[in-house]
């Protein structure tokens, strides 16, 4: 796997374009895979769970709270594709999809035209 903070150095793209590029080139799925075997952190001894994200230390009252949190805050939130199912891992990633990949959406164009 590559590291990802020499790899974002090669960026040269618009910033808004970063996100979607970084998860490609990092070929995130794998990534978050081996992120999801490590366990957090259970309730700390004051019974709040704290994120374990280097150098965040959130805390949450709930287990759930936190994980939700290191998801969408971390990992990036994931989005379903309305028209497909498929899980893609955030907003740009979506967009891209249904722009070049979703096959549900190609079948459509092909039944519209
Ligand atoms: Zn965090
Ligand atoms: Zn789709």
């Amino acid at each position: 796997m590559n590291e990802w903070y020499s790899v974002v150095k090669l960026y040269t793209g618009p910033p808004q374009g970063f996100e979607a590029w970084l998860w490609d080139t990092l070929e995130i799925p794998q990534c978050i895979l081996s992120i999801a075997s490590y366990e957090p952190s259970a309730a700390q001894p004051n019974g709040y769970f704290t994120c374990d994200y280097h150098g965040c230390h959130k805390e949450y009252k709930s287990k759930q709270a936190r994980n939700n949190h290191f998801d969408v805050a971390h990992l990036g939130a994931h989005q379903r594709c309305p028209d497909c199912g498929n899980i893609l891992m955030n907003q740009n990633s979506l967009a891209r999809h249904q722009r070049t990949h979703c096959l549900a959406r190609r079948s459509d164009m092909h039944l519209l035209t």
